[in-house]
């Protein structure tokens, strides 16, 4: 009998150049010469050119260090989403940006230059080595983010230090300040005495820190309802004892009750009676006792004591609503310049803001006897003195969260200042903000609540900050009469001045030199002169939130509202509410149309990443090592609706689901080499499997173009990765190997086969395109070219749609899934008769499957031939039985066909019937 290596030559042997090993770090640069070369962004545009606009608008990350896991996972996620809507046919130009000033840069030019050297030097200079740290990490990022695969306008991407994206920040402060938006105000802040500034909400981080805690007597000096108990004071609770200088009033809750306390040495302490057992054991009172009368808190509204600090000096009691009484004394010591309750209610009161904490956090002379310590320092000193005068009832430590610098990681305080602020009240901000976020569409549809609650609740927005590298607050002080001058006219010629010589022009340029020659101080009229300009910049957050303004409405490309902004969760409470509350401020309508936020990246184990932990992966050495293709999957693979874990075993098992996707390419690859589109068989024409494989991939592309649209790219992954391990590997690309092999070349049943193969791969190199970008475009690139038609590049190749009869795919979708489910118990008793010994290969098998009659009459249905072809065995009968069906193994009459090495009965020439044929057309 001849042997199988004699027919080697009949058989159509797969061949492709496309390797098996990806190599990805070392091929990657390549196609990203390509598609430079071929200017892919420029391209893309002009393929869509007038078609709907999909504007994705990029959240600008911070010029300053390399690109981490998290950045990295978010451009990837932008360039998804941008591609997709590409081939979709939208007009999708995506231009990146950076933040380039604010604060970390300044920080670190400091840090460069050590502070003489940074005393010595002027603003100009400061600014000038600010430019130049911030453009030299912009190209870091830049060569760092193209890296990836991610495609867009690198060459000409929005900065925030370029001079028209400057100007835009004083249009926006314009429009906002001439409609009474934007206060100056003396305002209780948080303020970090390290670094000198105000802080924004966004700097802030909390952490736990151990603080005094302790319980004082305030002397009454008016007469109270106890007088006749003995030396009556108001007993409050604080944790932060340098604000008692500070202090001008007492809260009391004004429905709940108080009463006396009178101590074993006579005193009369006066406090909420709720509070009164719980104040006991803090302060460790052996014997105490409640003395009447009890009284409302708003009876005692109006009654003077004696300042804890300054001598002469009288406090007064008050009423107000934020006096909790589960913890303190419900009575509570009010400083309005220390804290954002104390200044509301003391603004309700007309109460002073009483502020004698300096920049560098010492007393001023409003320290009293502590004068020129730090409050940290005074902290002790306060407590003592307390004691030493016998107003110190209790003193002890507690462990709280409290607020840090997100620079310098000490604690802040609370102090106030003159600042710069955006109410949210005069105009109606927060009530036309809230009716905003209510016409935008929120992804995932939780965060509608999260962005609600904190546009609600936020305090005035405190826009100025002391600093130097940024774009100044666009306004002039009188230096006559101290009166702020900024009209229309000022602003505009400030709007001229950015935009030709930028925001660096504030800083060495006088005022007249630009201003109106007219422009004159409303108050005392004096010239333009004596107009001195605003020293504070503003927060880096109005900078990067107006980029609908110097960006989207700027560029011709873009259009405002964008599509889609598409950031980190954190940036609720950063450049989501900044843009959201400039535009709003400015436009009255949000900047965006929908906003996805993804969650952040943590370990394998769900922690945060940190040096310290040495948990850190770097997207640079992933690269590296595996190919950005790898980074990209594993962005899709992950649900970006909490957070994120990626770690080596991850990644690993991202390399595994990636090297199946591109075996599964190779297979498609290396049987088509001989086909032409103009081969096709038609629909009507093709064995019914075929067909059905059509179905499937119609399937396919439904679910995986929804899962897209709803931005739902793990379930792309997991519909791509599963399609190609179970629907082609383990069932149709198996089965139709053997006619893709032994049919004739030529043969209608290989051309048909051939036929799927090739849409299956045009359809498939698309689906996943956006995500595994580079390799993508080697397939793309390694397909013959009558399949890729002359499209240059995958990028450029539209989306595939599906066009499978719908009747029909009803009916072969329900006869398949009875076939299927029949093969899947087939392969399980095959592989028990193969450990039994009963047959080597499947191909020896005959098998009788015994099955209720509808079951029969399903597979029966199919035809003999398709029934072995299917189940790649030598014959399959069928056997009508009650109840499960169950599938009998059983060897073969026939024997081993030596081209094909299927078992058949063999011809004469010692072949199958098929193979005779096909070797007897070759001869
Ligand atoms: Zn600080
Ligand atoms: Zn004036
Ligand atoms: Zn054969």
């Amino acid at each position: 009998m001849a042997d199988k290596r004699d027919y080697k030559s009949t058989m159509n042997l797969p061949g492709t150049e496309f390797p098996m090993r990806a190599n990805l770090s070392a091929r990657e640069p390549e196609w990203l010469k390509f598609w430079d070369e071929m200017d892919i962004y420029r391209l893309s545009l002009e393929a869509n050119a007038g078609a709907e606009p999909f504007v994705l608008h990029d959240g600008p990350p911070y010029a300053n260090g390399h690109i981490h896991m998290g950045t990295a996972y978010n451009k990837v996620l932008k360039d998804l989403i941008v591609k997709y809507k590409s081939m979709r046919g939208y007009y999708a130009p995506y231009v990146p940006g950076w933040d380039c000033h604010g604060q970390p840069i300044e920080h670190q030019v400091e840090k460069n230059l050590g502070p003489e050297k940074m005393a010595a030097i002027g603003q100009a200079k400061v600014r000038e080595l600010c430019r130049d740290y911030a453009l030299k990490f912009v190209d870091v990022q830049r060569e760092e983010f193209k890296r990836l695969g991610v495609r867009g306008n690198w060459d000409d991407p929005y900065l925030t230090l370029k001079p028209a994206y400057e100007a835009g920040n004083v249009k926006i402060f314009k429009k906002m300040f001439l409609d009474g938006a934007i206060y100056k105000g003396a305002k209780p802040i948080h303020w970090c005495i390290r670094c000198h500034t105000a802080l924004a909400e966004a700097e802030i981080e909390y952490g736990d820190e151990t603080s005094d805690s302790i319980y004082v007597a305030f002397r009454f000096t008016d007469a109270t309802p106890w007088d006749a108990e003995g030396a009556v004071s108001v007993l409050i609770w604080t944790t932060t004892p340098w604000t008692l200088p500070a202090n001008v009033a007492v809260t009391l809750a004004g429905e709940a009750d108080y009463v006396g306390v009178k101590l074993a040495d006579g005193r009369v302490l006066v406090m909420a009676e709720a509070l009164v057992e719980e104040v006991a054991v803090a302060a460790g009172w052996d014997a105490y006792e409640v003395v009447g009368p009890r009284v409302k808190g708003s009876a005692l509204s109006g009654v003077h004591y004696a300042q804890p600090v300054h001598e002469g000096v009288q406090g007064v009691i008050i009423t107000g609503d934020h006096v909790e009484l589960s913890t303190g004394t419900g009575a509570v010591h009010t400083a309005p310049g220390h804290g954002e309750e104390d200044y509301l209610v003391g603004r309700t009161f007309g109460l002073p803001t009483s502020m004698p904490v300096l920049d560098d956090g010492t007393f001023d002379v409003g320290g009293g006897p502590f004068v020129g310590l730090s409050v940290w320092d005074a902290n002790p000193k306060i407590i003592e003195w307390l004691r030493e005068r016998g107003t110190l009832v209790a003193a002890t430590k507690i462990s709280h969260s409290y607020p840090h610098c997100w620079r310098c990681k000490q604690p802040v305080i609370f102090r106030a200042t003159e600042q710069w602020f955006v109410s949210m009240e005069r105009t109606g901000l927060r009530e036309n903000a809230m009716r905003a976020i209510g016409e935008v569409q929120w992804i995932p549809g939780w965060s509608v609540n999260r962005i609600s609650a904190m546009v609600g609740d936020r305090p005035d927005w405190c826009i100025s900050r002391q600093r130097a590298w940024g774009v100044p607050v666009p306004v002039f002080t009188c230096s006559k009469c101290g009166e702020t001058v900024a009209t229309a006219k000022t602003f505009d010629a400030v709007i001229a001045l950015f935009e030709t010589e930028g925001a660096d022009a504030w800083f060495t340029r006088q005022p007249h030199e630009y201003l109106p020659a007219d422009t004159v101080c409303p108050r005392c009229a004096a010239g333009v002169d004596d107009l001195k300009p605003e020293d504070d910049i503003v927060d880096v957050w109005w900078e990067s939130g107006v980029s609908h303004t110097s960006v989207l409405e700027a560029r011709d490309e873009l259009n405002r509202p964008a599509e889609l902004y598409l950031e980190g969760s954190d940036q609720h409470r950063g450049w989501f509410q900044s843009s959201l509350l400039t535009s709003v401020g400015a436009y009255g309508v949000a900047p965006f149309k929908s906003v996805l936020t993804h969650g952040f990246i943590v370990d394998g184990d769900g922690r945060k990443m940190s040096k310290s932990l040495g948990n850190t992966i770097s997207p640079l050495d992933v690269i590296a090592d595996s190919g950005a293709d790898i980074v990209r999957l594993w962005v899709a693979s992950a649900d970006y609706g909490q957070d994120v874990n990626v770690s080596s075993e991850i990644l690993d098992r991202t390399a595994e689901a990636y090297r199946r996707i591109r075996n599964t390419f190779r297979f498609l690859l290396s049987n088509l080499a001989d086909f032409d589109p103009s081969m096709s068989v038609a629909w009507d024409d093709m064995p019914e499997l075929d067909r059905f494989a059509l179905v499937q991939l119609a399937d396919l592309t439904d679910r995986v173009t929804a899962s897209y649209d709803e931005w739902k790219f793990h379930q792309v992954f997991h519909a791509v990765h599963g399609y190609c391990v179970t629907e082609l590997s383990s069932f149709y690309l198996d089965v139709v190997k053997d006619r893709l092999y032994a049919d004739g070349a030529d043969s209608r049943a290989r051309r048909s086969a051939q036929t799927v193969l090739a849409k299956v791969l045009l359809t498939l190199v698309r689906l996943i395109a956006p995500v595994l970008t580079f390799t993508t475009e080697e397939v793309w690139q390694f397909m013959p070219a009558a399949l890729s038609a002359g499209v240059p590049s995958v990028q450029l190749a539209g989306w595939p749609c599906t066009d499978v009869p719908r009747a029909e795919a009803d009916e072969l979708r329900e006869a398949y899934g009875v076939v299927l489910e029949v093969r899947e118990g087939a392969t399980k008793s095959l592989e028990a008769a193969r450990t039994a010994g009963l047959v080597g290969k499947s191909q020896e098998a005959r098998l009788i499957v015994h099955a209720p009659a509808d079951v029969c009459a399903t597979l029966e249905a199919r035809g003999a031939v398709a029934l072995a072809e299917m189940f790649i065995v030598a014959d399959v009968s069928l056997s009508p039985a009650r109840g499960d069906f169950s599938v009998e193994v059983g060897r073969t009459d026939g024997e081993k066909c030596p081209r094909c090495w299927n078992w058949r009965e063999l011809t004469a020439d010692g072949l199958c019937q098929r193979c005779s044929g096909v070797v007897a057309e070759l001869h």
